[in-house]
């Protein structure tokens, strides 16, 4: 089941995005059956399970973090995450920067859009990405390195609002790295895309999608 769902949705994917698979609250076991079929890059959205799964996995997995990110929990992931989704603080970014600078490393990194109606998710509106980036504090810092954008879209079934949600992000995308990216060719991921919603993402510039259930089935949570 988990290796036909990686191999089908894989073989829809258009050249150039990246498959997330979302194992949060799945067994190692399930996280192998997808690594036979080919699968490395695993999502997770909490910061002592993943640690857990990085220690007794194989050492070619590239761990993206997902979900939402405390300051305090970065430094245990720094070492090792090969991309932080979800930045939602200026505050956040910065700890990231100062642990990686701890690591020697750059840790590639989201910032997470909010685009969705919903009160409760997290991320920058795009006024707020917009003043952030137009105040360049994140440019001092040096231990993280700014990606793209991520978003998460409203739960509904209204494709047309997803769909303009998604539109947002793109262009707010498109926005950002022209204006502040114009000489940094790695800011150029656009992570959206779940299970009920991926379709619709890839018509609107995504290209990295994060699929959980589809592949793994419900999360017992
Ligand atoms: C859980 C989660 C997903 C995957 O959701 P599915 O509906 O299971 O595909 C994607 N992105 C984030 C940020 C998540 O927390």
């Amino acid at each position: 089941m988990i290796k036909e769902e990686i191999r089908s949705i894989t073989a829809e994917l258009p050249d150039g995005v990246k498959l997330v698979a979302v194992s949060k609250f799945h067994p190692e076991e399930a996280i192998m059956e997808a690594y036979e079929a080919g699968q490395r890059v695993f999502g997770e959205s909490h910061v002592q399970e993943m640690q857990r799964k990085h220690e007794s996995l194989p050492s070619d997995i590239e761990w993206h973090f997902i979900g939402h990110l405390q300051t305090n929990k970065v430094k245990y992931i720094a070492p090792y995450v090969s991309l932080i989704h979800a930045v939602d603080t200026p505050k956040l970014l910065a700890e990231i920067s100062k642990q990686g600078q701890r690591c020697g490393r750059q840790i590639p990194c989201l910032l997470q859009l909010h685009v969705a109606q919903e009160e409760t998710k997290f991320g920058f509106t795009p006024d707020e990405a917009e003043a952030f980036l137009a105040q360049g504090e994140w440019r001092q810092m040096t231990g993280a390195q700014l990606c793209g954008i991520m978003c998460m879209a409203s739960l509904t079934d209204d494709e047309e609002q997803v769909a303009r949600e998604f539109e947002v992000a793109r262009e707010f995308f498109i926005h950002a790295r022209d204006t502040y990216f114009s000489d940094s060719p790695s800011f150029c991921e656009c992570s959206w895309g779940m299970s009920d919603d991926y379709h619709i993402a890839l018509q609107h510039g995504s290209t990295m999608v994060r699929i959980g259930s589809r592949i793994f089935g419900q999360r017992q949570y």
